[in-house]
């Protein structure tokens, strides 16, 4: 049974990473975003009282200004949270910040909480996709999807002995040829000359696929 169980969990994360593929960006960046989304949103939902995330919260002198920022996104678009939770949780900050103006070594969210989450999310889906793409067709499905992971993460996965390194970056140097490709293709059918012409996916986001490469 444990054994079932164990196939059940890898048949869903090899599931998560196949409905990504359908995505402009990283699937290891967007899955590793998710789960810290999903950690704000248990939060903010139900954990702001917990002692323990209080003192993690004050433990790790804040959160960093891109977690905060995270937060201050999530609460805008889930208006169902509210803001007390936050109003709660940053309240505990102010004996800190009055010693921080005064002291410069004070280093606010330098420990941050969600910062852990995120390295150990980013970790487990670093060797997730590793496992997919050890697949044959499904790095093939990855070659032809519009997903790219990001320059980052192609460096991490170099690291991880499991991976066929030298076949997954054959593929991202043809992902990053079809994308040169389809930006040229993008410029050239801005010249009135050629408006006519239809507009693929890929021509039309592919700004966006760069620039989440490099992210
Ligand atoms: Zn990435
Ligand atoms: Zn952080």
């Amino acid at each position: 049974m444990k054994n079932a169980g164990r196939r059940d969990v890898s048949k869903y994360l090899i599931g998560q990473i196949d409905e990504r593929l359908n995505d402009v960006g990283c699937p290891v960046c967007e899955l590793t975003k998710k789960s810290v989304n999903d950690y704000i949103d248990t939060l903010f939902y139900e954990s702001v009282n917990d002692p323990g995330e209080r003192r993690d919260f004050i433990n790790g002198q804040g959160y960093c200004s891109k977690h905060l920022l995270m937060i201050e996104e999530h609460l805008d678009t889930h208006p169902d949270l509210g803001i007390l939770g936050a109003n709660i949780l940053y309240s505990d900050l102010f004996e800190l910040l009055e010693k921080a103006i005064d002291d410069e070594n004070i280093k606010i969210g330098n420990g941050c909480k969600l910062c852990e989450i995120e390295k150990n999310a980013q970790k487990r889906y670093l060797e997730i996709f590793a496992d997919y793409i050890s697949d044959p067709s499904r790095l093939d499905k990855y070659k032809n999807s519009i997903s790219m992971v990001c320059l980052k993460h192609v460096q991490m996965l170099k690291k991880i002995k499991s991976v066929d390194f030298s076949s997954f970056l054959e593929v991202q140097k043809k992902k990053l040829h079809y994308l040169k490709k389809a930006m040229e293709e993008f410029i050239r059918k801005s010249d009135y000359r050629n408006s006519r012409e239809p507009i693929s996916r890929i021509e039309g986001e592919g700004w966006k696929i760069m620039s989440k490469f490099l992210e």
